[in-house]
């Protein structure tokens, strides 16, 4: 069944194509604002829509805000009940990605953060694969830098940011890859230009800690907590050069659209000889099974909306 999708703007739920900004606000000219993208699985089996950890992204939100001096004022709850609300008006039984959003909201010239009014928008959308995560993917490392935190804080989902993040996966699609891994600037490997990376090396798990220019991504912490419970991985958080990468037994990145995506190929080395690593397949199942509501152990990072609520406005 499709759906009609809604919007939350200036305090009201209207369809999304009712929802219009002035050519003049603030965050269109400069950028100034941060989002989240949730995402919303479908389980066509049980007919149940599942948001996934709706609380971390509006908490990260609310991170994201106070770094560009903006408020959200609303409550986790609150934020949690009206994208539900959204969501079940929207009546899409599809998966779907619910993107909040807190902006300078103002119609004013003058690049500033301050003294320049703000409010929260959210809308979702109709949202399907975004990297072949069945087949892995080949990647290449940017000739883009990773923002610094000294010049734009990456680890607060800021619009403006992704000036960075679009020009490396650009480049990539050009240069004919799948997806970009990008370096910061004193060389070491952040992340993905949508996802951050792991590797995997002799059953341990390695990643870039957060102060190495990442967004400290929610599927990341996902991935880790699966990895120790389910499988008894550990996971080390430390940096990492680019040519590790090469050598390593399994690279995977990870992110709310990529969920777990294996790399097959990076700058035209093939990591675990071309082929899905295990370690990688293994999690990727049990990141499916998390999001799909199907492990009750997890129940709590997913917020199910049945089929019967799904109707549409
Ligand atoms: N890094 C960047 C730059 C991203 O845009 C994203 C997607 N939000 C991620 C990492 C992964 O974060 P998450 O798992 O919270 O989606």
């Amino acid at each position: 069944m499709s759906g009609t999708p809604y919007a939350f703007l200036r305090g009201e739920m209207m369809p999304l194509a009712d929802a219009k900004i002035g050519l003049m606000t603030h965050a269109f000219n400069y950028g100034t604002a941060v989002f989240e993208g949730i995402r919303a699985n479908w389980n066509a089996e049980q007919e149940i829509l599942y948001l996934f950890r709706t609380r971390e992204h509006y908490a990260r939100l609310r991170k994201s805000a106070h770094v560009l001096m903006m408020d959200l004022r609303y409550s986790e709850d609150e934020l949690i009940a009206m994208t539900e609300e959204l969501v079940a008006k929207s009546g899409f039984q599809e998966d779907l990605y619910v993107r909040p959003m807190v902006y300078k909201s103002q119609e004013v010239l003058g690049v500033r953060l301050h003294d320049v009014e703000d409010d929260l928008l959210i809308y979702c959308a109709p949202f399907g694969a975004y990297l072949d995560l069945d087949a892995g993917i080949r990647c290449c490392t940017s000739t883009w830098r990773r923002a610094d935190d000294a010049s734009i804080p990456v680890r607060a989902k800021v619009n403006g940011v992704y000036i960075n993040n679009a020009l490396a996966k650009t480049e990539a699609h050009h240069n004919g890859y799948d997806e970009a891994i990008m370096l910061n600037h004193d060389g070491h490997v952040a992340e993905g230009s949508g996802e951050n990376i792991f590797m995997v090396q002799d059953g341990t798990l390695i990643t870039p800690p957060s102060a190495d220019n990442i967004l400290v991504g929610i599927t990341r912490a996902t991935v880790i907590e699966l990895a120790e419970k389910e499988l008894g991985l550990q996971t080390v958080e430390r940096t990492i050069d680019r040519s590790e990468l090469y050598i390593t037994d399994e690279v995977f990145m990870t992110g709310t659209a990529a969920h777990v995506t294996p790399i097959l190929e990076i700058d035209h080395r093939a990591i675990n000889g071309g082929g899905i690593g295990e370690v990688s397949a293994q999690l990727q199942t049990l990141f499916f099974d998390a999001i799909l509501g199907r492990l009750p152990q997890y129940s709590h990072w997913v917020t199910p909306i049945p089929a019967a609520n799904l109707v549409g406005a």
